[in-house]
């Protein structure tokens, strides 16, 4: 689904991924972890075509992601769901309206939508605050919230950068069932974390390869994790 070879990026002379390969396969799970400062954002951004790679190649969804027309990466980004580190959400918007904005951005019909849009509200159990304004959730709230927004255009792929970042661990634990059902229904799931805890309790639930970033470039973790 998403293909790295020998992918390089430095934001000005610092080169922070030096020499990435990876692929995620259809279905896959993989965790991606590295200290703070590693380059996992960074290197998510390359898998969902926010930044090109200066040098190698990357591939999302069969196509080089050099070759995308602008119209062309936004198809390919409805297929694959970000979670993002901070969430980014509109605060004078409604829970329901945040999570609903890809839609409207698609221009799809919101409104027609609403009975799948009350259904994932319900699975990542936020119905209660769906009409909460963003500032008023809790850090797992928002996190879920942000995780319906990501899988609101039914994407193939979910990309999700340190979802457990600022919630408690009952929290975590509830985001990661989340992320291991999607995967069950067929979804290939990356999860950047530095939480070594989640990624121990995640392969009691599923088969998880755990790819190491540091000094630029991805090692698959050894099985001591
Ligand atoms: P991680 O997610 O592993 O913490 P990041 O990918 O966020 O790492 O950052 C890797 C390095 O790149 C850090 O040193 C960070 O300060 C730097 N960096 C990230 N974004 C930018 C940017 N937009 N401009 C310049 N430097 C950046
Ligand atoms: P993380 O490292 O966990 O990804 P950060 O707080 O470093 O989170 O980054 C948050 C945002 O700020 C990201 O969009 C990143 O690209 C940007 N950023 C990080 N470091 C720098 C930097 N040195 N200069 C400019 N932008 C940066």
């Amino acid at each position: 689904m998403i293909e790295l070879h020998k992918a390089g990026y430095s934001y000005g002379q610092d080169a922070i991924l030096r020499d990435v390969s990876l692929q995620l396969a259809p279905g896959s799970f993989h965790f991606l972890t590295g200290p703070s400062g590693a380059g996992k954002s960074t290197l998510l951004k390359l898998c969902y075509g926010d930044l090109l790679a200066n040098t190698g190649t990357v591939k999302l969804l069969g196509q080089d992601a050099r070759d995308l027309s602008r119209d062309a990466l936004a198809k390919v980004r409805q297929r694959i769901g970000v979670v993002h580190q901070d969430c980014q959400f509109l605060d004078h918007l409604s829970i329901t309206q945040n999570v609903a904005l890809p839609l409207a951005v698609s221009g799809r019909d919101v409104e027609a939508e609403a009975e799948n849009l009350a259904q994932l509200l319900a699975w990542v159990g936020l119905s209660p605050r769906a009409h909460a304004l963003p500032p008023e959730l809790s850090g797992g709230e928002r996190q879920r919230a942000a995780l319906a927004r990501a899988i609101i255009m039914g994407p193939d792929v979910i990309l999700a950068d340190e979802p457990t970042g600022n919630v408690d661990w009952e929290m975590s634990q509830r985001l990661l069932s989340l992320l291991v059902e999607l995967n069950k229904m067929g979804k290939t799931v990356l999860i950047a974390t530095h939480d070594l805890g989640l990624i121990r309790a995640a392969k009691a639930q599923v088969s998880a390869r755990v790819l190491r970033l540091a000094g630029g470039s991805v090692q698959l973790a050894g099985a001591d994790l």
